[in-house]
């Protein structure tokens, strides 16, 4: 529904032209994402990765799969209470085919964009290269899966 286009890109241009507008749209996608994902708005969106699982929830916002600490039941070690949502993320992406996802490095987050739109970002093409394929030597995966010519 969101899948980069034409249209979505000029609503991006648009909405980083005005002030307001963008901090409208951006609260609206905060408080979809929020109540949906527990999404912590770092601007850099991981969900399509993570089997919608949002990896800023973790206690340590690692972005590339679980600590150490995992209990062998899937238990946080900072939350035992919690499952790890590297866990959960893992199961989602099995169940739905993605498991290879979990094979793409994901760079580091950018505290920069922390409250930004990922959407926007995306739409700007601004997460083209938030992962890379190491085994390509190592060469950067686009959102839609494809890798990002050098
Ligand atoms: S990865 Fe970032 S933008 Fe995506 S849901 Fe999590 S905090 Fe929000």
């Amino acid at each position: 529904m969101l899948v980069e286009n034409r249209f979505y890109r000029w609503l991006a241009r648009a909405l980083e032209r005005r002030d307001n507008a963008y901090r409208v749209f951006t609260l609206v996608e905060k408080k979809s994402k929020e109540r949906l994902f527990g999404c912590q708005m770092c601007g850099q969106c991981e969900l399509p990765t993570t089997g919608y699982a949002c990896p800023m929830t973790c206690p340590k916002q690692l972005r590339n799969g679980p600590c150490g600490g995992v209990s062998a039941d899937g238990r946080c070690e900072v939350h035992p209470d919690v499952r790890c949502v590297w866990v959960l993320a893992y199961e989602r992406a099995v169940a739905t085919g993605h498991s290879a996802d979990f094979s793409l490095l994901q760079r580091p987050v950018d505290h920069r964009e922390q409250g930004r739109s990922s959407w926007i970002n995306y739409w700007q093409g601004r997460d083209d290269e938030m992962a890379a394929d190491p085994s390509a030597n190592p060469r950067m995966v686009k959102r839609d899966g494809t890798v990002a010519a050098r």
